[in-house]
């Protein structure tokens, strides 16, 4: 039987074999409790038959816990030092495909298609990097991949952020962006202590399983995600005062949009954070003949 790779004495011992140093810049804050990861790996709800994408293997912590519950794993991992650590750690498992690349230049779709072509089960289950979490889980949610989610370990800040309702301090543009085509909840909140190094912020999980159907339906993705970043832009102001300064030529349009307010059956007085997504939707599509 294998000793996990994620216990305080195991990591050390691998780090120190391999003269491994840690890179901050690239968010290495690996795991080493294996109880937290087998927890993150259950709320993936993976079978033998699953496909799972690792994004930043690190020294494997994560990898082999999903290489043992799923039928197949491939991890993307951007440091190139950390592949010969994979190799010898990850022996154990010959259902685990490491692929050296950076995730977000890299052809998500094209890899699926190779590597996962007999696995209709696949999930997305990662520790990420914090330095750019939400550009990881933007990519992964707008390029309509053939997954049924993504469980991952983010700052907890930004884990508020995503899964926040209508009407909360932490409902904006990115819970619009994320809960369009997810539903989000908070799994896990994780301390720093098991991490090494440890963290400057404290960490959540949070579980992102996509939607069937979308939420609302729009005429246009992309106007919509302008006009919530729009109606956010000064959280104080209200939703007209912010569409008038943001969208282009929005003051010379101020009577145009407030038509549009009036259409989508919206007070142009309200502040953006009390709208639903379906309201931000029918609003999108009441402005968009108007700036299109
Ligand atoms: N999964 C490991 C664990 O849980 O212990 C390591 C997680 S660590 C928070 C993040 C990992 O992502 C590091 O291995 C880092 O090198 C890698 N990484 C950082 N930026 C990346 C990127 N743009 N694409 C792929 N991997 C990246």
């Amino acid at each position: 039987m294998n000793k996990d790779i994620a216990t305080p004495v195991r990591t050390k011992e691998i780090l120190k074999k391999h003269g491994f140093s840690f890179k901050k810049s690239l968010g290495q804050n690996f795991l080493i409790d294996t109880n937290i990861l087998k927890r993150i790996v259950d709320h993936a709800e993976l079978t033998e038959e699953s496909g799972a994408i690792e994004i930043g293997p690190g020294i494997g912590a994560l990898t082999e816990q999903l290489a043992k519950s799923s039928k197949k794993v491939t991890a993307f991992e951007i440091d190139q030092r950390l592949l010969p650590i994979l190799s010898d750690t990850l022996s154990p498992y010959n259902n685990v495909n490491i692929i050296h690349e950076d995730i977000l230049k890299a052809d998500v779709k094209k890899v699926i298609e190779e590597e996962f072509a007999d696995i209709s089960d696949l999930m997305v289950v990662a520790n990420l990097p914090y330095y750019v979490t939400t550009p990881i889980i933007l990519k992964l949610l707008s390029e309509n991949l053939p997954i049924r989610g993504i469980v991952c370990m983010l700052q907890k800040e930004v884990a508020d952020r995503i899964a926040a309702k209508p009407g909360t301090k932490e409902y904006g543009s990115l819970s619009i962006a994320i809960q369009y085509y997810t539903e989000a909840e908070t799994v896990m909140i994780v301390p720093k202590t098991v991490f090494m190094p440890q963290p400057n912020v404290d960490s959540a999980v949070i579980r992102l399983t996509k939607r069937v159907k979308p939420i609302v339906e729009v005429q246009d993705e992309d106007f919509l995600f302008i006009v919530t970043r729009a109606s956010f832009a000064q959280r104080r102001k209200t939703i007209l005062n912010n569409l008038t300064s943001q969208l282009p030529d929005g003051k010379s349009k101020k009577e145009l949009i407030l038509a549009a307010l009036e259409a989508s059956d919206v007070d142009p007085t309200r502040r953006g954070e009390t709208l639903s997504i379906k309201e931000f939707g029918r609003l999108s599509d009441a402005l968009l003949p108007n700036f299109k």
